[in-house]
């Protein structure tokens, strides 16, 4: 069932959404070649702090750390570690907080100095199906336009998108109803209505659409090991235009 949000509780996901947004604003301007990615993490970790909120990734499921760092090959759910971030490489940052018994939740890659033409051009398609499935989040589309729309984008410039990791809904729990694959069918699935509230996140790559998880139970890789990058936004479904929660307002 996908639960509809009040206006009173689309104001209290705005302002953990404005947390995430700030932190990963924060992160994008300190990543550094040089960096272990675990420096990363412990930012993060000073940010939320004095900012009030929760970590919302901390723990779930027995993650070990606040944030995601997810580098080059790394698609995903990164264990940030002792892997030294260097020129070139593409860094994907997911987070997530809980304020006042919501979460929020949003993702970037940032490409580390000069990137490859391939590599700029993946974080530029990939940033690109994102914003175009969230220009069509409001009804009467239905979820699967979304869907649909990150595929066509990406396959359209040679890419693949992930099937292994979706999308989700999102309010008082992290992880709510409706998955939201990066691909599929248009016109299929529920109607979008004011009140829903979605995380979506394109995770694309240079190669193939396959993935495996590393032995530390978390970290998922392209088995090819080609580049990969993430973007994600939590966005308000309202009457008219969608409302991006971690947009930095
Ligand atoms: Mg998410």
């Amino acid at each position: 069932m996908i639960e509809l949000k009040t206006h009173e509780e689309i104001a209290r996901m705005r302002k953990a959404g404005q947390v995430v947004a700030r932190l990963l604003a924060y992160l994008a301007h300190r990543v550094a070649p040089g960096m272990k990615t675990k420096h990363l993490d412990e930012e993060a970790v000073k940010f939320l702090r004095s900012s009030g909120a929760e970590p919302a990734f901390l723990g779930y499921r027995g993650f070990p750390a606040t944030i995601c760092v997810s580098v080059n090959e790394e698609v995903v759910h990164g264990i940030p570690g002792e892997r030294t971030i260097r020129e070139g490489d593409l860094v994907s940052v997911d987070a997530g907080a809980k304020v006042d018994g919501f979460y929020a939740d949003a993702a970037m890659t940032v490409g580390i100095g000069s990137l490859s033409p391939s590599a700029s051009r993946l974080l530029e398609v990939t940033k690109r199906s994102l914003d175009q499935a969230i220009a069509m989040t409001k009804p009467p589309n239905r979820l699967s336009d979304l869907s649909s729309r990150v595929q066509q984008t990406v396959e359209r410039e040679g890419f693949s998108v992930v099937r292994d990791f979706v999308g989700h809904g999102i309010g008082r729990a992290l992880h709510e109803d409706p998955p939201i694959p990066n691909y599929g069918l248009p016109h299929q699935g529920p109607r979008l209505k004011p009140g829903m509230v979605l995380a979506i996140e394109p995770m694309v790559t240079m190669g193939g659409c396959e993935v495996e998880v590393l032995p530390d139970g978390w970290t998922a890789v392209t088995k090819d090991r080609s580049f990969s990058a993430h973007f994600e936004h939590t966005v308000a479904v309202t009457d008219c235009e969608p409302e991006v929660l971690t947009q930095l307002e």
